[in-house]
């Protein structure tokens, strides 16, 4: 998707020529179009702009079409981006090779104004679907925060982002206290509500930059962008006092929740080549350990 809401199309062909008449052709249509003159340029435009369809011309003078989309295909990060080849008159052989390389449809040149648009609207259709699918996936049903599939493969995106800025990143773990004997003491839908109240009093405290997770259970995970350990335990600090802030009660008995927070920094490994999303995640659950060992209601850092 582009900053401007619409779905983007990235268009990779040698020929200015076929740049204009696509241009021409989807004018119409509610996408917003990158132009790529070469399979380099195009392979650096798809991974900035992560776009939602890419036509890609099969017979371009630096690497041919195959051999790019094969490329994109291995790529985890753009995977999932439909390629739909531009090409001439195609032999059954190649048709049938660009579909098993991962292309979910063809345009023969030269094109077919209506024929190009349905077909470029069919898969912006179903790449939309996809990402419906993909992000229901991710989510945790009782809280709406992210879950711990989402929390892995983000995690491991942000640590590859420290490696290549120099930034650090943190983790806090956090784990409700004595949570079974809420949920035996006032029942399980009384202890759902704390699970999705906890929650949104850590999504109220943090930045719009913090990813904030269900990992499971009574479990909770944060993950803070280029934020020290210091900058983290602080917050987990702030969060510790928030939770045990809010309050709940059964009729006129005042329910009172507290939760332990462990807190993880990329800073305090010796080495960077150690941190990985599960050492990071090993370690704020040490931490969090500690916390809850030391008397729950508090946070503890990676060096406590
Ligand atoms: P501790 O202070 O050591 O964390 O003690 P605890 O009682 O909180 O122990 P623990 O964290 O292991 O307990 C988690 C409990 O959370 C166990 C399970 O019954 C309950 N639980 C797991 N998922 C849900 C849920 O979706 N809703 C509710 N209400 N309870 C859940
Ligand atoms: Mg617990």
């Amino acid at each position: 998707m582009s900053d401007t809401g619409l779905q983007c199309v990235l268009v990779i062909d040698g020929s200015p020529d076929i740049h204009y008449i696509v241009g021409a052709q989807l004018k119409s249509e509610r996408v917003s179009l990158l132009h790529a003159h070469g399979a380099e340029e195009g392979a650096a435009l798809a991974a900035e702009h992560l776009p939602d369809l890419i036509l890609l011309d099969l017979d371009m003078p630096d690497t041919d079409g195959m051999t790019l989309c094969a490329q994109l295909k291995a790529d985890r990060t753009l995977a999932d981006i439909p390629v739909i080849f531009l090409t001439g008159n195609m032999d059954v052989a190649t048709k049938v090779k660009a579909f098993d390389m991962g292309a979910v449809d063809y345009v023969t040149k030269p094109f077919d104004a209506i024929e190009l648009k349905a077909r470029v609207r069919a898969a912006l259709r179903t790449k939309r679907y996809h990402d419906l699918l993909t992000s229901k996936a991710q989510i945790d049903a009782l809280t709406g925060l992210w879950n711990r599939g989402y929390l892995s493969d983000r995690l491991s995106s942000e640590v590859s982002v420290m490696a290549r800025e120099a930034s650090p990143v943190s983790v806090i773990m956090v784990d409700i206290d004595h949570f079974k004997s809420i949920n035996d003491t006032h029942g399980h839908s009384f202890g759902d509500m704390v699970i999705q109240q906890v929650g949104e009093s850590f999504v109220r405290s943090c930045r719009e930059s913090d990813v904030v997770c269900r990992y499971g259970d009574d479990e909770f995970a944060l993950i803070l962008r280029n934020t020290s350990g210091a900058s983290a335990l602080a917050l987990a600090e702030r969060l510790c006092t928030d939770v045990a802030a809010l309050e709940f009660s059964r009729g006129r008995q005042p329910v009172p929740v507290t939760a332990s927070f462990g807190v993880a920094t990329s800073d305090q490994f010796d080495d960077l080549a150690e941190v990985t999303a599960e050492t990071l995640l090993g370690a704020a659950d040490k931490a969090l350990y500690s916390a809850k060992s030391q008397g729950r209601n508090r946070a503890r850092g990676g060096q406590d």
